[in-house]
């Protein structure tokens, strides 16, 4: 018999009643150590007070009233989002995946106001995750997420990874846009170097094509920049936001230039819930806190200190983990053993970690740990390590 709950996820057999800063405590009593972040989403950890208290304030005062009527935290959080990145203008979502499906519409609407309705195609990379909507799984491309569900929205072309002859040769004249996420998530952590994204600008302005940024989840400090594009100086013309920016409130956002915008008119686009008093209430939160003084080098302090201690596992336990990748508090744990087992054994030491493609395991911890925690959670990972070990000793 079906599940009340339609079974899409393969679930770990846990459950939490309550969470502080990186632990989550289960029914039993039992701490784990949060290493995954709710997939980076709960940026600033769980209960953290000053989210707690915006919420609660926002809740005892104004729930929703739709975007038929301003919405003062909704203006204030996209005009913190307009001062501080490349934007001139924002649209609130509830997801990431609202946010891809505004950004391909965008993208779209911007040749068709131009006179060229025709240029509609984009270009993204093996390896991308833009979500699961018809838009974001035809983009995409897994096997998993398209199998059966044609036929796919048309207008979407994959390239290889980082491949710039094969971006050249996929461009004709109905290419709208070049899709990417900064630092692959879904796809095992795998970061596009800064010299590609210059040169995918320059191609982009040549071809005159939108370029567009899925920093859902690598921006929003995590790589200790705001965003991370920021470290290649190459700026987008539409980027996607979501996870972090809500703290674990469903938020998320696309965000644009006044030109890429230009196609967006009052009825273009909509969203009921899209930009709520009470998430745009959090995000406000969670953007002061990131922007507050110090706030990003600690994430580039503590993401030293983590990946010193993760070399160090690779080290000593070369059967089990072979590197160690990716950017800031954005990190892979290659596994020499099925990526499953790894997570598992994590559940065993109380440790949570996210697995990713291309055999790795993923740590998007929250951005404001302490070192003894980043410590604490070196230390679980070498008894996972070990616990491992013992079993491939076992079996040889
Ligand atoms: C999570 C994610 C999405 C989808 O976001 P949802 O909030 O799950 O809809 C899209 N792109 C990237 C890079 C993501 O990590």
């Amino acid at each position: 018999m079906i599940s009340p709950v339609l079974p899409t996820y393969a679930r770990a057999p846990l459950s939490f009643k309550k969470g502080q800063g990186p632990w989550l405590e289960t029914d039993a009593g039992e701490m784990y150590l949060d290493m995954g972040a709710g997939i980076g989403v709960c940026s600033l950890g769980h209960a953290h007070p000053k989210l707690v208290a915006v919420l609660e304030e926002q809740a005892r005062r104004l729930w929703h009233t739709s975007n038929l009527y301003e919405i003062p935290n909704q203006q204030a959080l996209a005009e913190k989002l307009v001062e501080h990145t490349f934007a001139d203008t924002v649209f609130f979502t509830n997801s990431g995946t609202e946010a891809m499906e505004l950004a391909v519409k965008m993208a779209r609407k911007y040749f068709h106001s131009k006179g060229q309705p025709d240029k509609v195609e984009i270009i993204s990379f093996e390896g991308a995750f833009h979500g699961r909507s018809a838009a974001g799984i035809a983009a995409s491309k897994g096997a998993k997420m398209i199998d059966g569900f044609g036929p796919l929205l048309p207008g979407f072309v994959q390239v290889p990874f980082e491949d710039l002859d094969a971006v050249k040769a996929a461009i004709n004249e109905n290419t709208a846009a070049i899709l990417l996420e900064p630092i692959q998530g879904e796809g095992g952590i795998r970061a596009f170097g800064a010299g590609f994204l210059k040169d995918l600008k320059a191609l982009a302005n040549e071809h005159n094509l939108l370029l567009i940024f899925d920093e859902i989840q690598c921006g929003m400090g995590r790589t200790g920049k705001l965003f991370a594009h920021e470290w290649s100086h190459v700026t987008p013309d539409i980027m996607l936001i979501a996870k972090g920016i809500g703290g674990g409130f469903p938020l998320g956002a696309c965000v644009a230039t006044e030109e890429a915008a230009s196609g967006m008119v009052a009825g273009s686009h909509g969203s009921t819930y899209g930009g709520n008093p009470l998430a745009c209430a959090v995000g406000c939160a969670v953007m002061n806190e990131i922007l507050s003084d110090g706030f990003l080098i600690d994430v580039s302090r503590l993401a030293g200190h983590l990946r010193q201690g993760l070399e160090g596992l690779v080290a000593e336990h070369p059967d089990i983990f072979t590197f160690v990748r990716g950017e800031g508090l954005m990190l892979a744990l290659g596994c020499k053993v099925p990526v499953p087992d790894v997570v598992n054994a994590g559940y065993d030491e109380q440790i949570i970690v996210v697995p990713a493609s291309d055999n790795v395991v993923r740590l998007l911890p929250p951005l404001n740990m302490s070192t003894g925690d980043l410590d604490e959670a070196v230390w679980r990972l070498d008894r996972v390590a070990a616990a491992l070990e013992r079993r491939l000793d076992i079996s040889a």
